[in-house]
């Protein structure tokens, strides 16, 4: 039989109980004649933890020692599953993220997956072991531990699920799958059976925080089927995977899947800006020099020669960003500038969006009915947001829900 590569969160590990629950169901996997890898983050609220502890320290703690920190968290529950498997019988080792030969570039606190070298790996799974990997975690070349930024262990369990070429890669956490929206805010959200790579991604961004958005960027670059399923229960969950194998769903005529929320936006504008070719270049490669990542972008001209420039960007990114604006301020132009952290992005995605005209629309008139006022729109192919005030947010979602129709 195949490989088969489990992803246990920090919930599911957060005591010796549940880590102890976590064994017991890698065993029945294996017991089904798997091959087994499993990937673990860090036990409960660890790295939140540990990140408070090194902000007691310093402001400012530089990022390789962060790194170094960090990485002692899912540590600590490798070692631990490792050894509740041993008590139940089984040959298990834990490996570190360098130990499981997980190679990335070399940017602190974010680093990106270059490439698995599986020897050691392929080496376990040969003598028949539950190999037991440290999420969240690589090395560089020059032996340097990195981590792969917050909610980084799914796209390790990702990542070695296609480097191994396992059959599927199943991410368990303390919800039941994926939703139509959040069902903390909207109480007849719907599991979703299965969601395309780009829907999911969509959600992944916008907040739906299930997966770490990079883990679907790398399961839809490899192919590789990811379930999105409770640790609590036997349920299946989620399937994320290729448009093409939802054909079914589709014929069914889902235009819109979920809505979204996110609050992790800030809005900035800077006024009069002068209307040259090479401004907006200017300004969004210094950004994206400083790696932020901004989102929607809206010119609006002003007068003939002027224009105002708005964009968001998330939260983390704020001070920086602030930075580079003063920093570029003489080569653009501009007046001057300001930023809204008040503000909130609802999203509405679905697939069927491509071919079915008149989604933007309801969306507009749903959130005119109730009175929202629309700062920034983004469309594309599978999604359109709207930049609204934070406190509408969960309203928005609601209504939206509703209006797409699709509740239980
Ligand atoms: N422990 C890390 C975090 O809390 C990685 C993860 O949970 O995936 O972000
Ligand atoms: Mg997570």
């Amino acid at each position: 039989m195949g490989i088969v590569v489990q992803k246990f969160g920090g919930s599911s590990v957060a005591d010796a109980e549940c880590i102890k629950r976590v064994a017991k169901r890698v065993g029945e996997t294996f017991e089904e004649g798997h091959k087994v890898v499993i990937v673990v983050s860090a036990m409960g609220e660890t790295t939140d933890y540990l990140l408070d502890l090194a902000g007691k320290i310093t402001d400012n703690p530089p990022k390789r020692e962060l790194d170094m920190l960090l990485a002692t968290g899912e540590q600590q529950s490798i070692a631990l599953l490792s050894m509740a498997l041993d008590k139940l019988g089984y040959s298990a080792v834990s490996l570190t993220g360098q130990q499981a030969g997980i190679f990335t570039d070399h940017v602190h606190a974010k680093s990106k997956i270059l490439w698995i070298n599986c020897e050691r790996l392929e080496e376990e799974l040969t003598q028949n072991h539950i190999v037991i990997v440290a999420g969240f975690q690589g090395v560089t070349e020059r032996n340097e531990i990195t981590t792969l930024g917050r909610g980084g262990s799914d796209t390790s369990a990702v990542a070695l699920a296609a480097a191994l070429k396992a059959d599927v890669c199943e991410i368990f956490t303390d919800v039941d799958g994926v939703y139509t929206a959040d069902p903390r805010i909207v109480p007849d959200a719907r599991k979703l059976e299965t969601i395309s790579y780009d829907e999911m991604l969509e959600l992944a961004s916008l907040g739906a925080l299930v997966l770490q958005p990079r883990s679907v960027e790398v399961a839809k670059q490899f192919g590789v089927k990811i379930h999105v399923r409770s640790s609590f229960n036997h349920n299946s969950g989620t399937i994320v995977q290729e448009v093409r194998e939802m054909k079914q769903q589709m014929e069914k005529e889902i235009v819109v899947s979920g809505v979204a929320s996110d609050l992790n936006v800030v809005k900035f504008t800077i006024f009069d800006i002068p209307d040259v070719p090479g401004t907006a270049s200017k300004l969004f490669s210094a950004l994206a020099d400083d790696m932020i990542n901004v989102d929607m972008i809206i010119q609006s001209q002003q007068r003939d020669d002027i224009n105002d420039i708005s964009f968001t960007v998330t939260r983390d990114d704020r001070e920086k960003t602030k930075e580079v604006i003063a920093k570029t301020k003489d080569i653009i132009g501009g007046r001057n500038y300001s930023y809204e952290n008040n503000v909130a992005k609802v999203s509405v995605v679905g697939a069927g969006m491509i071919t079915n005209p008149g989604v933007a629309a309801k969306m507009f008139e749903t959130l005119a009915e109730n009175d929202i006022n629309i700062e920034m729109i983004s469309t594309s192919e599978i999604k359109v947001s709207c930049i609204i005030k934070a406190e509408y947010a969960q309203k928005a979602v609601a209504a939206l829900h509703s209006a797409f129709e699709l509740g239980e």
